[in-house]
């Protein structure tokens, strides 16, 4: 895959760019480990300075940033700006908790005098340099919900963007440089994925966490597992949206056309599957498919636009395969189903019904708006339907049943249950999945320490 912005509006190659070679490479490998040496040794006040500045400079760039996401991955402008500012508040909010995340931990008396110490500690230190492998469908932010606890952390950072968003990409190694981290703090490498497994083998780089698919998932973790490194991974997702008879039918309706599409229906997080009871099936499927159809699908730069095209023509083709096939099936088409003519890599906003097991979209993840609709008699059948997916990112599940609650908590598969509204990350709370969608946390007190050294220390 050429590293180059080719922008899905139009499928107009606007620029392109030349792999580093090994010796930039090393380069930088270099730097990175030199700096962090000294950057460990930083105080959290001095790290929480910078990162706030990088909060401030992002927020003033929110504009022209915004417009360069659109430009590279077709997401509309309105949802760009958006993303930008959620980057900047998570900057602040691990520049103002970092130091209380990661403060010494003290065990219990009983225990530091039954080891036969005098006192004990549990010491968060930084690993070192740490790959990050990034997807181009949130290119600000997927990056920044890295990088933000890694450096308040004390780590460096090395980034392998997605190839589609290289000015993104460079934008970011820019914007902390300019808020004042020195230049080995935070690189971008412009590569492609077939230079990653070198890196990764490379003594000096410590870790690595990559979001995106299963496959690159597979490869980053086999080659981290055969030199002994820490990852994380977040992968793809399938995230079911139970509707049950207690829910306000109106509103999981709504939320369940913005649940599907936000960013065009590219988000690991989006509901992808509506398993609904058969007592307001009929009433919710008609809402859904009503507010599905009145989306404004266009020109991402337009403000009003809430549908853009797909990131690339591979994915419209990915997508358009999932559908056929299950149409194939027998499955029906409630609304959409359609590349519609003209430039850009658009498709409509789409309801499939009538889903079975042997339709490749029930297991395979639909990157794009379209949605699949289940009708379930209870719910023991809507859990079955919900794990059945190798799948576990996030849940949504709209009851207003006490009872189905517990029930819910106890029995999904999967790393989020939202209850009455649609998955959303924040840095306070831990985000990652189960099963086949990777591993590890990111986000709150849990994600910082995923790439510490839990030191013990103790004194006799
Ligand atoms: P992708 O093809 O896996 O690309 C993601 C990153 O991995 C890119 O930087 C890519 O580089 C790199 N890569 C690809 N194959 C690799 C390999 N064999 N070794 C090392 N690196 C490799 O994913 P995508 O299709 O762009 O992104 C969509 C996927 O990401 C979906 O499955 C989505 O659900 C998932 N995702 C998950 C989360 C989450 O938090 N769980 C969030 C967002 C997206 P190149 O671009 O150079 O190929």
């Amino acid at each position: 895959m050429p590293i180059a912005t080719v922008n899905p509006a139009n499928g107009e190659t606007l620029k392109t760019y030349e792999a580093m070679g090994e010796e930039e490479i090393e380069r930088r490998l270099q730097l990175a480990e030199a700096t962090f040496r000294t950057y460990r040794t930083t105080s959290f006040d001095e790290r929480a300075r910078l990162l706030h500045r990088a909060a401030d400079l992002l927020e003033e760039d929110q504009q022209d940033i915004a417009r360069v996401m659109t430009t590279e991955m077709g997401k509309p402008v309105k949802q760009a700006r958006a993303e930008a500012a959620k980057c900047a508040k998570a900057m602040r909010w691990y520049a103002d908790h970092a130091q209380e995340l990661l403060a010494d931990e003290e065990p219990a008396d009983s225990d530091v005098k039954d080891s036969g110490a005098s006192r004990v500690r549990v010491r968060y230190r930084p690993l070192g340099p740490v790959l990050a492998v990034m997807p181009w469908n949130f290119p600000l932010w997927q990056v920044v919900r890295f990088a933000a606890p890694a450096l308040m952390a004390g780590n460096v950072g090395l980034l392998k963007h997605a190839s589609n968003v290289p000015q993104t990409a460079l934008y970011l190694e820019d914007l902390f440089h300019r808020a004042g981290f020195s230049e080995g703090t935070f690189q971008t490498l412009l590569i492609g994925s077939a230079a990653v497994d070198e890196i990764l083998r490379d003594e000096r780089v410590k870790a690595a966490t990559l979001t995106g698919s299963e496959p690159a998932g597979r490869a980053v973790a086999s080659t981290a597992g055969e030199m002994i490194k820490k990852t994380v991974l977040e992968l793809g997702g399938s995230d079911p949206f139970v509707v049950m008879p207690s829910a306000d039918i109106d509103r999981a309706a709504k939320v369940a056309v913005t649940a599907r599409v936000q960013n065009t229906g590219q988000s690991c997080i989006a509901a992808k599957r509506f398993i609904v009871h058969t007592d307001v099936y009929d009433a919710f499927a008609e809402r859904f498919a009503e507010g599905m159809k009145a989306l404004k699908v266009g020109d991402p730069m337009a403000d009003d636009t809430e549908v853009g095209p797909l990131s690339s023509e591979q994915g419209l083709s990915d997508l358009e395969e999932l559908v056929d096939d299950a149409v194939r099936g027998g499955a029906q088409v409630l609304c959409g189903g359609e590349r519609p003519d003209g430039p850009g890599w658009y498709y409509t906003p789409t309801i499939l019904a009538g889903i079975t097991r042997e339709m490749r979209i029930h297991r395979e993840e639909a990157f794009g708006p379209v949605a699949t609709l289940y009708r379930v008699a209870d719910v023991d059948e809507a859990v079955l339907i919900a794990n059945d997916s190798p799948f576990g990112l996030s849940s949504n599940v709209w009851t207003r049943d006490e009872g189905e609650v517990d029930r819910f908590v106890r029995d999904l598969e999967a790393g989020g249950v939202f209850f009455n509204g649609m998955t959303a990350s924040h840095p306070a709370f831990p985000f990652g999945g189960v099963k086949r969608s990777g591993y590890g946390r990111e986000l709150s007190g849990q994600g910082i320490r995923e790439f510490c050294n839990i030191t013990t220390v103790w004194h006799g």
